[in-house]
């Protein structure tokens, strides 16, 4: 036998017995977002790279170490490592930016960094990202923050805090520019080899390093709130006024700057201390410079990224409910030809009505189906053998009381299945409303 090539370090399978948790982070942020009137959006999983070095920028992290890029004919592709500029190109190339505004979309993809892979840290990875393009009112980021609170909110999570800053526009940020660089100037030589080049250009993503010597450094570096701008600061006491009267708590930190390039005013990040060093679920904030920089007009923006692997390590950590896996309703064991034909037909009939149903397959012997039927969690089971096709008549047995109900073939199975699903269904409810609140989501199956 050959050896099994084994996934490429930094990815992750989802197996069957998993992915019920990923449809679970899936639905809820589905829906959440369209409570907020934002609609899905699709775009490529590679982009022209300068779509990237203008957005993202050449002195982040992302375009400096971690973009997978390719050389295809003559011209270079870069697997998307965020959603945010595939998203802004796909709006500004198909026109949305004429339409109403705001526009409001989401996405559910995945994003692909070569990262050092850690817990919370891979090289492809999968984020839930929205992004609103038109308002420039503070309103509008206390709406994205709010969003994101009320989803990880709905997901079930608890202890995460809500830090914010501002990191300003280009007006206010000439000066911090300034003040940064008389900070890190006697240290220029100490900084990592990155830092030393972002020195010039772009001295706030060296607040951004990973390296702990130069965190270090940068430990009493001025912080850009004391250099905002008239109309910056007041945007920022605005959002702070909204964050109260929505009742989300929230903690200004002067630290973050975000990894991006594009951001100006508001940043923000949702951190989680239970999931290790990587406990940033979801982050984001107002990029009012970008869709002029991808030669848009000037239109203010905003958005977040949620890491979809961080939010389950999460709500593993914290025992978090998930939306059931669909399990077996109904199993039909079959003994001879005749009888695995019947049961052909009457899953058919079954999945029809939106039932999940099976028979044997595998030409296994009655037992051994009665065993498959338990390990695959099957509600309720039907024999049927000669006698049965002879009679006319099965016996549906449901697997978790024992108790039968005698069927005649001919009759519409359907019938009797929606009969017990509207008992259980009436049950569900009367017990979910004994517990309101009731979410859309609540107690439905993926
Ligand atoms: P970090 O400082 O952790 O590297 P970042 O600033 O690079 O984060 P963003 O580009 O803002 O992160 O991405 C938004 C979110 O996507 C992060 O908050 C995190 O939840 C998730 N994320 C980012 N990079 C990774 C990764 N390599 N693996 C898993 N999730 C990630
Ligand atoms: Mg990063």
């Amino acid at each position: 036998m050959s050896t099994v090539i084994k996934r490429p370090n930094g990815t992750e399978d989802v197996l069957p017995s998993d992915v019920h948790k990923w449809h679970t982070v899936e639905k809820i942020a589905r829906e959440t977002a369209e409570n907020f009137g934002f609609s899905e959006i699709r775009f490529p999983t590679f982009e022209n790279t300068d779509l990237f070095l203008r957005s993202v920028g050449e002195t982040t992290d992302v375009v400096q170490k971690e973009m997978y890029t390719v050389m295809a004919k003559e011209t270079k592709y870069t697997l998307r490592p965020e959603g945010t500029a595939g998203t802004i190109r796909a709006m500004l190339q198909n026109g949305l930016l004429n339409e109403a505004l705001p526009q409001r979309v989401y996405y559910i993809t995945s994003c692909f960094r070569h990262e050092r892979p850690q817990a919370g840290r891979l090289r492809e990875f999968h984020q839930f990202g929205v992004e609103m393009a038109g308002s420039k009112s503070p309103s509008a980021d206390a709406e994205v923050i709010l969003l994101g609170k009320t989803l990880l909110e709905r997901l079930g999570l608890k202890n995460i805090e809500l830090n914010i800053n501002s990191i300003g526009c280009p007006t206010c940020r000439a000066k911090y520019y300034e003040a940064l660089r008389a900070y890190f100037a006697p240290h220029k030589d100490e900084l990592c080899e990155t830092c030393q080049s972002r020195f010039e250009k772009n001295p706030m993503r060296i607040l951004d390093c990973k390296s702990a010597e130069d965190q270090a450094i940068a430990k009493d570096a001025p912080v850009i709130l004391d250099y905002l701008c008239d109309e910056c600061r007041d945007h920022f006491e605005k959002l702070k006024g909204y964050l109260e009267k929505l009742g989300i708590e929230y903690k200004v930190n002067p630290k973050i700057v975000r990894g991006l390039d594009y951001y100006t005013k508001t940043v923000f990040e949702f951190i989680s201390s239970e999931i290790g060093a990587q406990g940033t679920v979801c982050a984001g904030g107002r990029y009012d410079g970008l869709i002029e920089q991808l030669g848009g007009k000037p239109t203010a923006a905003l958005g977040f990224g949620m890491g979809i692997e961080r939010i389950l390590l999460l709500m593993n950590k914290q025992e978090c409910d998930f939306l059931e896996a669909k399990k077996c309703d109904i199993y039909f064991a079959t003994m001879g030809e005749a009888a695995l034909e019947k049961a052909m037909l009457l899953s058919r009939e079954l999945r029809d009505f939106g039932y999940y149903a099976e028979f044997d397959l595998m030409d296994r012997g009655l037992k051994a189906q009665m065993k498959y039927a338990n390990k695959i969690g099957a509600a309720f089971t039907v024999v049927i053998g000669d006698d049965e096709l002879t009679n006319g008549k099965v016996k549906v047995k449901e697997m978790e009381t024992g108790k039968e109900t005698e069927l005649n073939l001919d009759d519409k199975f359907s019938g009797f299945f929606d009969s017990v699903y509207v008992d259980k269904m009436m049950e569900q409810i009367e017990e979910a409303s004994e517990n309101l609140p009731i979410l859309p989501s609540d107690k439905e199956n993926v």
